[in-house]
């Protein structure tokens, strides 16, 4: 899995790097937005990952490769939970 941030929609939520702080961090001195600390997690932490890239507000968060479902959680149910998706719905 590989961890890119679109730096310009940040809304300095603080969400990834309580959520994955060995990933994420949002310093005082950069005013909460986003730093990444480590583009490509070990795969023991790609579920803090997921979940921070699910809840980021904005879509800042995208993560590529990591093999099949990485980007995709089963439910209990059988339901697919699909990451967030930028851009208006329409
Ligand atoms: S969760 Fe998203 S909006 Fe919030 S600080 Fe992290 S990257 Fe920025």
């Amino acid at each position: 899995m590989e961890v890119s941030l679109n730096y310009d929609t940040c809304i300095a939520s603080g969400n990834c790097g309580y959520i994955a702080p060995d990933i994420f961090q949002n310093l005082e001195e950069h005013e909460g937005f986003v730093s990444l600390r480590k583009e490509q997690p070990s795969k023991s932490e790609w579920p803090a990952v997921q979940r921070a890239g699910r809840l980021c507000p904005s879509g800042t968060i995208f993560l590529t490769g990591g093999g099949e479902g990485q980007d995709e959680e089963e439910e209990p149910d059988g339901k697919v939970e699909r990451p967030r998706s930028r851009g208006s719905a329409s």
